[in-house]
């Protein structure tokens, strides 16, 4: 008899997780909150960068200073409403101690391996959508106003080399080389050739119908609210709706999976980082390649149809409080660094809000807990979950049918704070 796992999520990480275990010959169902058209959370309206660029977590010294700097501009993109952070303090102090240079360095290979892994799987399931998923490798430009900036981003990308990243300097001429028919205020930018991007709502679209017509069964407007447990194991996980057994259970909650994994007793770190993306007309800015300006905080995605800017990093922030200040000043910035994006007025736009996962040291929570042999965490992938929905997905199966998957499983362990 084939062995059943159930997924808790139907974001990008869940849905990766499905197709999966699928492969691995699985019956799968998939436990979702929200209704099934809902297109709302954090997987669909994010920038779909696919990011082998990104090998330094979150939680690293630089960010730190930076991150310390901006708290205390009302305008900046990073924002901690303390009423709603008293109680995360333990959470902080441990994004703290995460952000040193050692810790750092024993990260970075396994987040450049698992990005630059994810993309290849993002090409191959490219090809077998016939590319409904939008994919384009088209790389990242990492662009800097200030010299320092540019300063900075061409020592990172030192690093990016020797672990294998191909990258390129731009200076203005370069830019205007690449980009044409955008008016840039710009010291310079790092081309990351390593980096792809998708439309998230695309490939999100086609990878439920494909779960869908293979036999995936969907439990929409079921949000969780027990999970049973019983000698070190899950024994039925209880929805709204109802009860769910299986032989294996994979916590893919996003932001949402603290609370959950708390059902079951267990610590698991896990915050929200709430971040802002605007669909613009492609009339409004002919850029071709993507594009981080990164004093700025901003990404810009030219998707086939439109731009999508992203941007935003309010801790603990609720879905249905846009910053109006924040945004206008996240438009007006960029409007600096790119003259030809045209200056816009933020009330006038139409602002989706997306809850990012976020783990103290800035790398997922990926594996089996202690508490509960049966039940797989897939959580807390941060600015990167879009990125690493395939190759968590492909881990995931492998854990659940206990083969090696050649990754140092320690610093991904759900049980590691
Ligand atoms: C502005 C912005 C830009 C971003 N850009 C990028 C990018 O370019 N590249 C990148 O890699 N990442 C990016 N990200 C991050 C990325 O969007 C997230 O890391 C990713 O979507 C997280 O996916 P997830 O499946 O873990 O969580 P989610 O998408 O939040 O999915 C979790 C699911 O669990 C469900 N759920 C919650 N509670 C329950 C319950 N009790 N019972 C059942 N179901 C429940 C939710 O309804 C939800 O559908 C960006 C994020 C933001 C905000």
């Amino acid at each position: 008899m084939k062995k059943k796992v159930t997924i808790i999520g139907a974001g990008t990480i869940g849905l990766h997780c499905a197709w999966f275990l699928l492969q691995k010959g699985y019956e799968v169902e998939v436990i979702e909150a929200q209704a099934e058209n809902d297109e709302s959370g954090c997987s669909y309206g994010n920038c779909g960068f696919i990011v082998p660029s990104h090998f330094i977590p979150l939680a690293s010294p630089e960010m730190l200073k930076s991150g310390m700097k901006m708290l205390f501009d009302r305008k900046s993109p990073v924002y901690l409403p303390l009423g709603k952070n008293i109680k995360q303090i333990p959470w902080f102090l441990k994004f703290m101690a995460s952000a040193n240079k050692t810790q750092v360095g024993k990260v970075i290979p396994t987040l450049y391996q698992l990005n630059d892994e994810s993309r290849k799987l993002y090409e191959m399931l490219s090809k077998e959508s016939d590319n409904q998923t939008e994919y384009e490798h088209k790389g990242l430009l990492m662009a800097s106003t200030t010299a320092e900036g540019f300063h900075e981003e061409a020592e990172i990308a030192k690093i990016a080399n020797s672990l294998g990243i191909a990258t390129q300097k731009l200076d203005q001429l370069g830019l205007k080389e690449l980009e044409p028919d955008v008016n840039f205020s710009l010291k310079g930018a790092i081309l990351y050739k390593s980096d792809g991007h998708i439309n998230p709502t695309s490939h999100l679209r086609w990878l439920k119908e494909q779960l869908k017509n293979k036999g995936v069964d969907f439990h929409y407007n079921s949000p969780v609210v027990k999970i049973m447990l019983l000698k070190g194991k899950v024994q039925e996980v209880i929805t709204q709706k109802g009860r769910h057994k299986a032989d294996e259970f994979v916590l893919a909650a996003g932001a949402y999976s603290c609370q959950i994994a708390a059902k079951a007793g267990i610590s698991l770190p896990v915050i929200s980082g709430k971040g802002y993306s605007i669909d613009f007309a492609k009339s409004e800015l002919q850029l071709k390649t993507p594009i981080i300006l990164t004093e700025a905080k901003v990404a810009l995605t030219p998707l086939q149809n439109n731009i999508r800017l992203g941007s935003g990093m309010e801790f603990n922030g609720a879905v249905g409080e846009v910053r109006l200040n924040r945004v206008q000043a996240i438009l007006d910035r960029t409007h600096q660094a790119i003259p030809s994006f045209k200056k816009q007025t933020a009330s006038e736009l139409k602002i989706w809000e997306g809850l990012r996962p976020v783990t103290p040291d800035g790398v997922p929570f990926i594996g089996r807990t202690k508490q509960a042999t049966n039940l797989l965490v897939a959580a807390g992938h941060a600015m990167m979950g879009a990125s690493l929905g395939p190759i968590t997905g492909k881990i995931i199966s492998e854990l659940a049918a206990n083969e090696e998957t050649g990754y140092d499983l320690n610093i991904l362990h759900p049980n590691r704070f």
